[in-house]
């Protein structure tokens, strides 16, 4: 057999895409699987958004364009900022991608050397600690349990850095946890930052607008903006608008930092899509009403959810602040249950015997627990959560 680089035995691949594609063959052969590991939102991209795209086509807008993408596309990230955050940028310090996946692997790649540290709070997405260690550095897990809602405090934060700490990155809302921090928990973890003048800040605000709360999105930035200097903020089109597969995500921060990441996506990918750059643009600058419709579509399904998740022998789910996941614990049923020990043998048995797939907490750091999506039908959600209440009596 080939003998492969060492950085590729250091990661495995995307856990959830990999449930994803298990629950989709075993339909495929013919058994019943209900799938609540999907990362996506269940809507169809708006049609403005579509029609865009088949325009660009039709006129030819199918070739290679800057590699940090489209000025026009480019100025409406910036007045995205401007309009919804309150943040301003100039266009050298934008950088479109491949998906906010791709903003933060170029934010590795060209931040981070062989055994500087990244801290990660876990839960976290699956993707941070393999793009982490892809660029040779250290993952720093800082744990918050259900107890914590999931999120880091400050003592917490403060005990984890180090001299090596170059980056930390901040999910929230939270997947897969959904939740997110409030203005003064981020200001107390500002406070922990602002006297380490040496980490880089991402914050990750993909879940931006699938939120319950009325009150207006913040991050770090709009707490301490002191820090806007070395932080980046990652944001994309991919949840917001059902866009998934058209591959856009975008990054703000300092120039310096966003021109490296440039260099490395001008060596990787080149520009994102064309096609997918019109689309993103429509999405930015067009109506936004079509948010507000799967919003009030997930919120209807969490509260369904979670209520009904807590009258299961054994589960305990906290309402969530918002995205499409919850993340209850299930360490009730897994005593209930022999012969099963822990969440992956619990989601195991689910796809198994239940016919539910969906991803064990333990990919996402913390055992215990595992992660339901709700985009999906609620016709689907009531189903899914009869097999799993039937699993326990
Ligand atoms: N960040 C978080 C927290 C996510 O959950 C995801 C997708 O699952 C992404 C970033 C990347 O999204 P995409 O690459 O599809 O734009």
């Amino acid at each position: 057999t080939t003998t492969l680089a060492a950085r590729v035995q250091a990661v495995k691949p995307s856990a959830t895409l990999a449930i994803t594609a298990r629950a989709k063959a075993l339909r495929a052969a013919g058994k019943d699987v209900i799938g609540l590991g999907a990362g996506e939102p269940d809507f169809d991209t708006p049609e403005h958004i579509k029609d865009a795209a088949i325009a660009a086509i039709n006129a030819g807008f199918t070739k290679y364009t800057a590699v940090d993408g489209t000025p026009e596309l480019k100025q409406a990230v910036i007045d995205k900022f401007k309009r919804e955050n309150g943040f301003d940028y100039a266009a050298e310090q934008i950088l479109v991608s491949c998906g906010g996946k791709q903003s933060f692997f170029n934010l590795a790649q060209a931040l981070l050397n062989p055994g500087d540290e990244v801290i990660i709070p876990a839960p976290y997405w699956v993707s941070y600690p393999d793009m982490v260690l892809l660029a040779s550095a250290i993952p720093v897990l800082i744990h918050a349990g259900a107890d914590q809602a999931f999120k880091i405090t400050p003592n917490q934060l403060e005990a984890a850095i180090t001299a090596k700490t170059r980056l930390i990155v901040i999910n929230s809302p939270s997947n897969p946890t959904g939740m997110a921090y409030t203005r003064d928990e981020l200001a107390a973890l500002g406070a922990v930052l602002r006297e380490h003048p040496n980490v880089i800040i991402a914050t990750d605000d993909m879940y931006e607008h699938i939120r319950w709360s009325t009150e207006p999105f913040v991050n770090i930035l709009h707490v301490c903006p002191d820090l806007t200097p070395r932080t980046l903020v990652l944001n994309g089109v991919s949840k917001a608008y059902s866009m998934t597969g058209w591959r856009i995500g975008y990054a703000a921060g300092p120039t310096d930092i966003i021109k490296a990441m440039t260099k490395i996506q001008s060596q990787s990918t080149s520009n994102p899509t064309s096609i997918s750059q019109v689309a993103a643009l429509a999405a930015l600058q067009g109506p936004q009403d079509c948010i507000g419709v799967m919003l009030a579509a997930f919120k209807a399904r969490h509260d369904v959810v979670v209520e009904r998740l807590n009258q299961i022998p054994g589960i305990n789910c906290l309402p969530t602040d918002g995205t499409f996941y919850v993340f209850p614990s299930v360490h009730g049923m897994i005593e209930q249950l022999p012969g099963i020990n822990n969440d992956v043998e619990l989601a195991e048995h689910l796809i198994e015997n239940a016919g539910v797939a969906l991803v064990p907490g333990t990919e996402f750091g913390l055992s215990g627990h595992i992660r339901i999506s709700i985009a999906t039908s609620q016709s689907n959600l009531d189903q899914a959560l009869e097999r799993i209440a039937r699993m326990v009596g």
